[in-house]
C-alpha cells in the first residue's frame, strides 16, 4: 500500500500506539514530534519505510515545511492524525497566561494549522481522511482543566465545522475524545484514586484508542463525528 498517514504527536502516547496499528496495515507513515531523536526512534522501532520529522505544531512556518518536506519524501498525504497535545493543569484564578497561550496554540492552533496545511493536498486529490484527538473534558468540562477543556471542546467545535466545509471534496473529518489514558501525560495523576470514578475501573490503554482513531480514519461514510473512548466516565462526568 502506498497510502501516507502523518501522524502529529506519533513518537509517544497515542499517537505512537496509532502509528504501531497503521505501520501493521501497510501505510507508510511520517512521524511528527518537536523531540526529533525520540520521534526517530518511534519511527524506527516500526520497522519498514516510515520517517520522522521535527516540527512544532504551534508554529506555522514549521508546519509548511513539515508538509513541504514529508510530501517530498513520501508523497500526498492522504491521512492526518494530530495527537500532539498538552496540559498546563490549574484552577484558572491560578492559571498563568504563557500556560493558557502554549495550551490553545499546541491543542486547537496546532491542529488548526495541520488540517489547513493538508487541505492543499487532500483538495487536490478530492479525498482525504483526518482525525483529531479531543478529551472527553472537552466535552464534559472538568474542574482545575478549564483551559485545557477549550483547547478540546474548540477542537470539536472546529472539526465539525470543517467536517462540512469539505465534505463535497470527500474529505473527512472525525474526533476521538479519550477520558484518562495511561502515557506520559497522566503518569502523575493518582491512577489508584481516579480509577474508583471510571465505570469500566481502570484507566485506557493507549492502543485501546488508536483503535478507535484508525476505525475513523478508514470508516468511508463517517464524517463530523465523536468517538468517545473513555471506560464509561461520560456516564458520571
Ligand atoms: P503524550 O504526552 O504521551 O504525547 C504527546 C505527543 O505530542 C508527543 O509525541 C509529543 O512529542 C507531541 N507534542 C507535544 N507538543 C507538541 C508540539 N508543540 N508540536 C509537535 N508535537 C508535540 O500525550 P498523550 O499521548 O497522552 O496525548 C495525545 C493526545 O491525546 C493529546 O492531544 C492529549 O491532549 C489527548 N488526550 C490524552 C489523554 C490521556 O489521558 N493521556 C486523555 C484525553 C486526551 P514532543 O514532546 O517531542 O513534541
Amino acid at each position: 500500500m502506498n497510502k501516507v498517514c502523518a501522524i502529529f504527536g506519533g513518537s509517544r502516547g497515542i499517537g505512537r500506539a496509532v502509528a504501531q496499528l497503521m505501520a501493521q496495515k501497510g501505510y507508510r507513515l511520517a512521524i511528527v514530534a518537536r523531540n526529533l531523536d525520540v520521534a526517530q526512534a518511534a519511527a524506527g522501532e516500526l520497522g519498514g519505510n516510515h520517517l520522522a520529522f521535527s516540527c512544532d505544531v504551534a508554529k506555522e512556518h514549521d508546519v509548511q515545511n513539515t508538509f513541504e518536506e514529508m510530501e517530498k519524501h513520501l508523497g500526498q498525504v492522504n491521512f492526518l492524525v494530530n495527537a500532539a497535545g498538552i496540559n498546563r493543569d490549574s484552577l484558572l484564578v491560578r492559571a498563568k497566561t504563557e500556560d493558557m497561550v502554549s495550551q490553545l496554540q499546541t491543542n486547537l492552533l496546532g491542529s488548526m494549522l495541520t488540517c489547513k496545511a493538508a487541505m492543499r493536498t487532500m483538495i487536490q486529490q478530492q479525498g482525504g481522511s483526518i482525525v483529531n484527538v479531543g478529551s472527553i473534558v472537552g466535552l464534559k468540562g472538568n474542574s482545575g482543566q478549564s483551559v485545557y477543556s477549550a483547547t478540546k471542546g474548540g477542537l470539536v467545535g472546529f472539526s465539525r465545522a470543517l467536517a462540512k466545509e469539505v465534505a463535497r471534496k470527500k474529505i473527512r473529518v472525525n474526533v476521538v475524545a479519550p477520558g484518562f489514558v495511561r502515557t506520559d501525560m497522566t503518569k502523575d495523576l493518582k491512577e489508584e484514586q481516579l480509577k474508583k470514578n471510571i465505570p469500566l475501573g481502570r484507566f485506557g490503554e493507549a492502543l485501546e484508542v488508536a483503535h478507535a482513531v484508525v476505525f475513523l480514519l478508514e470508516s468511508p461514510y463517517v464524517t463530523g463525528h465523536v468517538l468517545v473512548v473513555d471506560g464509561g466516565l461520560q456516564l458520571v462526568m
